[in-house]
């Protein structure tokens, strides 16, 4: 049961929902960190007082630093800063919520100091998963996931003391706002088009991500390192409703499940309370009144991002690292008007057949590989 956390990326859509659930718990917030959001921070630092309050970018933190003068948070920028706010001796609990594969070295730090993760920055566990696993593992820290489908999984898992018995993990994906249309129909989908996810409010890249089904492949990745599992044994469901969140098959035939509203507090909520419950004081799941539930097969020739994801998972070593680092600057193209949707998939795909993998890489050669699949996407 956490008490006191830390917020890695506090101002966006993960961070801002963690702040409402640390208020309703009454948890203490010892450090807060934002890119350049510095007028959203400086509200947040005004009401959670945090000891201490990071900006990644030099500038903001300056700024940042004048607006708070009366108070007493410290204030601190760069990106060194990032593993100092993970690190903060008074937090129990570090909740990853940033955007990317920034995320991995405070996510170490934080791990080597036996804190407990609250894990919603998925690109950290695809870039570099068996690392940060393996790390947690000798730590003995623990890795509570935050991302909705992932948190469904570790709750289905309670009590299940051998791995062995679970067969299959189901991730169910919500085949985003372009479900149904043809690879052709998809490519003249724009930017506004590609921000209008159903079910879910989230920031900008990780919708993109929704709508190219990359996200579903990056969540693929992060199951097969959580629950150390091959990529025959984590399918992927569409379940557009976005209620079942995630079910585990085990190998007696027995399906669990776990249901809710689409609202990402509930799981940052139990990453807090585990392996407790606490009481939340939203409306709970009417299954009288929801949809129905509906499934089907995802379509991998009209969102390419999903296969090339699996092909990733497949190859292992520093395959993963390529993918994400080409996918996340290919998203941030895309955001930036410079291509088209179809571009995302074509570049990714066209950095991981350039940059070379390496098994078993350490972490430098992670982030080699990251540099490397950036700079492909980039040089284009
Ligand atoms: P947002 O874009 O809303 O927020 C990102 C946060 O990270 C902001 O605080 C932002 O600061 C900060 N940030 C952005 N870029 C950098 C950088 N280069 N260095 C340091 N900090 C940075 O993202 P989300 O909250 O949507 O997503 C966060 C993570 O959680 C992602 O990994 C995503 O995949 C995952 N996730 C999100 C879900 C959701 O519902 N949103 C669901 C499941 C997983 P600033 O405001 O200053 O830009
Ligand atoms: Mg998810």
């Amino acid at each position: 049961m956490s008490k006191t956390i830390s917020i890695l990326g506090s101002t966006g859509s993960i961070g801002r929902q963690t702040l409402d659930v640390a208020e309703q718990m009454g948890l203490r917030v010892a450090a807060i960190t934002a890119n350049s959001s510095v007028e959203r921070i400086e509200e947040q630092v005004r009401l959670f007082k945090p000891r201490l309050a990071v900006m990644t970018d030099e500038t903001a933190a300056k700024d940042l630093a004048v607006r708070l003068a009366d108070t007493d948070t410290r204030v601190i920028g760069g990106f060194e800063a990032l593993v100092e706010a993970a690190t903060i001796p008074e937090a129990d609990t570090v909740v990853t919520a940033v955007v990317g594969m920034v995320g991995l070295k405070p996510t170490l730090a934080a791990i080597k100091e036996k804190k407990r993760i609250a894990l919603a920055n998925k690109e950290t566990l695809v870039c570099a998963g068996e690392l940060v696993m393996d790390a947690a593992d000798a730590a003995g820290a623990e890795i509570v996931p935050v991302d909705s489908e992932h948190s469904a999984i570790f709750q289905c898992v309670q009590g299940c003391a051998d791995r062995r018995e679970i067969k299959r993990l189901i991730l169910t994906c919500s085949g985003g706002p372009f479900y149904g249309m043809t690879y052709d129909e998809v490519g003249k989908m724009t930017k506004a088009d590609a921000l209008k996810h159903p079910n879910w409010k989230m920031g900008p890249k990780i919708t993109v991500d929704c709508a190219t089904l990359m996200n579903k492949g990056l969540e693929v990745i992060e199951a097969m390192r959580l629950y150390r599992l091959p990529l025959e044994e984590v399918s992927v469901v569409i379940h557009r409703q976005s209620i079942v969140h995630s079910l585990v098959e085990y190998r007696d035939g027995a399906v669990l499940a776990q249901l809710g509203t689409p609202d990402m507090r509930l799981p940052i909520r139990y990453a807090m309370t585990y392996p407790e419950r606490g009481v939340n004081p939203a409306e709970p799941l009417d299954l009288l009144t929801c949809p129905p539930l509906t499934f089907a097969a995802p379509d991998r020739d009209a969102f390419p991002c999903l296969r090339l994801a699996e092909e990733a998972a497949t190859e292992g070593g520093t395959a993963c690292a390529i993918l994400n680092g080409a996918n996340e600057e290919a998203v941030r193209l895309f955001l930036a008007d410079k291509i088209g949707f179809h571009d995302i998939p074509r570049l990714v795909a066209e950095a991981r057949a350039k940059v070379p993998v390496v098994q078993s890489p350490a972490l430098e050669e992670i982030l080699e590989a990251d540099r490397a699949a950036r700079q492909v996407v980039l040089g284009n």
